[in-house]
């Protein structure tokens, strides 16, 4: 099998994945890999990414002018252009809207805390590009400003963006974005998100070169000058600290008076005190 015909064969996979996995709906999301120095095979504009075959696919030159193909190329093939020209070292690009990260994408939430290993010596910190208009100049705009320092990146009210050394490596950060936002909505929702403290972050990133992980861009340290490439990330001083408070469901608001026999003491309440008592537990969870 020659190359071409193996690349296209991996998006045609990939696409089916993302399908799958319910990362897109109807004709949404696109995948694009190197095809050689100076061309992109790329998924066409209008189809469903669960049911492509191999012979869809589109070539374009690095100015997306097509070369081969019956189908016109994605419709988001300007922000796909702008990775390759800020990004020599990738080699595919992998846009989606899957839902958990989506939802913190419309919520303006990053996915740039300290919370998991895997994530912080893989991705790192997962930024977000500001809201774009879909399909225009303002999309690559809005992802220059990240794709430096990040392999993958959240697009305000619209989706997702990985990006890797083939298409594979791509998909796998969409799944790890993915599975991070539902990691962190869990946490955020049982009212706790314990970070790692930033020396065990800067020990974590120690370990991306031990194994050999690459990265775009380092851990910043302090906050970044606007030309610094590095990565933004929360993690408390010193070890212990939180920067996310406990649930507002603090045992110290639901607690009541010692009775006479301690904490082990009986209390009475009547129905209306109960019931006052777990709409006021309630409304404190809203
Ligand atoms: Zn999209």
């Amino acid at each position: 099998m020659s190359l071409e015909s193996a690349l296209r064969a991996d998006i045609v996979e990939v696409g089916r994945r993302m399908y799958a996995r319910g990362y897109t709906a109807s004709n949404d999301g696109n995948i694009s890999v190197r095809l050689g120095a100076e061309r992109l095979l790329m998924t066409p504009k209008s189809v469903c990414k669960g049911f492509m075959s191999p012979d869809m696919m589109c070539i374009t030159d690095l100015l997306g002018r097509k070369l081969e193909g019956d189908r016109d190329p994605s419709s988001e093939m300007l922000m796909h252009l702008e990775v390759y020209r800020q990004r020599p070292d990738v080699q595919a690009v992998v846009h989606a809207h899957p839902p958990t990260a989506t939802g913190f994408a419309v919520a303006g939430i990053p996915l740039d805390r300290a919370v998991l290993a895997e994530v912080l010596t893989t991705l790192g910190s997962i930024p977000i590009a500001e809201y774009a208009t879909p399909s225009t100049q303002e999309l690559p705009d809005a992802v220059r400003k990240y794709i430096k320092a990040h392999d993958g990146m959240l697009l305000a009210n619209h989706g997702a963006l990985t990006v890797g050394s083939d298409v594979f490596a791509a998909y796998y950060k969409m799944e790890t974005v993915e599975h991070f936002a539902k990691i962190s909505l869990v946490a955020r929702m049982l009212g706790r998100e314990n970070l790692i403290a930033r020396e065990e972050l800067l020990r974590l990133q120690e370990l991306r070169d031990t194994y050999g992980i690459k990265a775009p861009a380092p851990i910043c340290s302090t906050e970044p000058a606007s030309d610094e490439v590095c990565q933004v990330i929360q993690a408390p001083e010193g070890g212990g600290q939180r920067l996310v408070p406990d649930s507002p469901v603090a045992p110290g608001r639901l607690r009541l008076p010692l009775p006479s026999g301690g904490e082990d003491g009986e209390i009475r309440l009547t129905y209306r005190e109960l019931s006052a008592l777990i709409e006021d537990a309630v409304k404190s969870l809203k």
